[in-house]
């Protein structure tokens, strides 16, 4: 079975830097899944080889966060898919892969007449990547940070 995780020289430059391009590492390759069983076996197989992983979303990060020297980084932007969203009218709740971005999953709730209570002020960031760095905007001040609002 041919292997998920890619080190072709091309895409481990993709993901060798960040938004901040002031931290640079090189990765022994870089898996891009589509599914749960993907991403399940790219995990799988790393623990197996005792190899680090490390996922990435949009790697709007500064300081080399979603950065990984000599192990997998897990491009996370694939799995971007909304699974069921709900809203009675004051309440709801969403559930989606954590590789969408905030934009993809505000224009659905507005289409439920909904809103996430905290929104970063850019969105082109992924669900995971701001939940893992915490995730703040305008709203903060009232609802918290993302990672607050997610079960
Ligand atoms: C122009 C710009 C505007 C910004 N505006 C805001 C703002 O308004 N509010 C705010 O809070 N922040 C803001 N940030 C910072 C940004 O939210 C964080 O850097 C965030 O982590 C970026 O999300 P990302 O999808 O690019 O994640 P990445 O940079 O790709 O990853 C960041 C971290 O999250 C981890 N990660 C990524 N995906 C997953 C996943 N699926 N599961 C688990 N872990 C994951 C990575 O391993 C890494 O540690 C901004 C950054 C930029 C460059």
């Amino acid at each position: 079975m041919k292997s998920l995780i890619d080190d072709s020289k091309e895409l481990i430059k993709t993901v060798s830097t960040d938004f901040g391009r002031v931290f640079y590492s090189q990765p022994k390759g870089c898996a891009i899944p589509k599914s749960l069983n993907d991403l399940i076996e790219v995990v799988k197989g790393c623990y197996d080889s005792q190899t680090p992983i490390i996922p990435r979303g949009m790697s709007h990060s500064a300081s080399g966060q979603c950065l990984s020297q000599s192990g997998v980084v897990i491009d996370m932007k694939q799995m971007n898919n909304i699974h069921d969203i709900e809203f009675d009218g004051e309440k709801g709740f969403i559930k989606a892969d954590a590789g969408i971005t905030w934009e993809r999953l505000i224009k659905a709730c507005l289409e439920q007449k909904a809103a996430p209570p905290v929104l970063t002020d850019w969105q082109k960031l992924t669900v995971g990547g701001t939940i893992s760095t915490g995730g703040l905007g305008f709203m903060s001040h009232l609802y918290g940070i993302q990672a607050d609002i997610v079960d």
